[in-house]
């Protein structure tokens, strides 16, 4: 066993679950940081769950992919949402999924859904190999049975990329345009699906994805994720 494993496992024991918002040990949220989430204020955009621009045209629909039908977001990426996003990114913060497929079932209970197929936004190969787990695939665990979808995990591949910060802006949009490969176009042709990550910054990631799978002959592509930057 490799030493940050074993202290990984040890952590794990030491520090039990941990309140998302204050830190408080023995839950996961407590009662009064649950009152002060950041859920998405009224007034966003229904298809991009943005906030709109001052003349009803909204930013965030032109920056997504025509492949991808909505995008829904149970939170914005602040405070105690983005605190659960960074956590569940450590094996150690795997206690979080179940309370955060709460929240993304209760926002997809406000708007109905039903997808054939739940797909996570995959990792890379090689933080893939590092992390062990796929925390977007996590999230779509959580959904599955809502949606009445099964969950398939290597639908998409992503391929090694260079970081994006060593690229320009123009650099950046077709290094993530073409990051991603369907492997398994019979499974996805047809279907209607929902894409699950843990959160949206630009939908650069998340149209890129819905783009792979329009071209595999998907039906229809959603997304749902934990948070999203207004
Ligand atoms: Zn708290
Ligand atoms: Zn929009």
């Amino acid at each position: 066993m490799l030493l940050a494993d074993a202290l990984r496992l040890v952590a794990e024991g030491v520090f039990p679950a941990r309140c998302i918002g204050c830190e408080r040990r023995g839950t996961p949220l407590c009662d009064a940081c649950r009152r002060e989430l950041p859920f998405l204020p009224d007034g966003v955009c229904h298809r991009c769950g943005s906030r709109r621009g001052a003349r009803g045209v909204c930013r965030g629909c032109r920056r997504l992919s025509s492949a991808l039908s909505s995008v829904r977001a149970a939170f914005v990426y602040e405070g105690a949402a983005r605190t659960a996003v960074l956590t569940l990114k450590f094996r150690s913060g795997r206690y979080l999924a179940p309370l955060m497929g709460e929240f993304l079932r209760e926002t997809l209970r406000a708007h109905p859904l039903h997808a054939e197929l739940v797909v996570p936004v995959p990792l890379g190969p090689r933080r893939r190999r590092e992390r062990g787990f796929n925390q977007s695939e996590l999230l779509a665990q959580e959904v599955a049975a809502l949606v009445q979808g099964t969950v398939v995990a290597d639908a998409l591949e992503r391929r090694e990329r260079p970081p994006q910060q060593t690229l320009t802006a123009v650099e950046r949009m077709h290094n993530v345009a073409d990051a991603f490969a369907c492997p398994c176009r019979r499974t996805v042709h047809g279907k209607r699906i929902l894409l699950v990550d843990d959160v949206v910054t630009t939908g650069a990631t998340i149209s890129a994805c819905a783009d792979t799978l329009a071209d595999a002959g998907a039906r229809r592509v959603s997304a749902l994720v934990f948070a999203r930057d207004l």
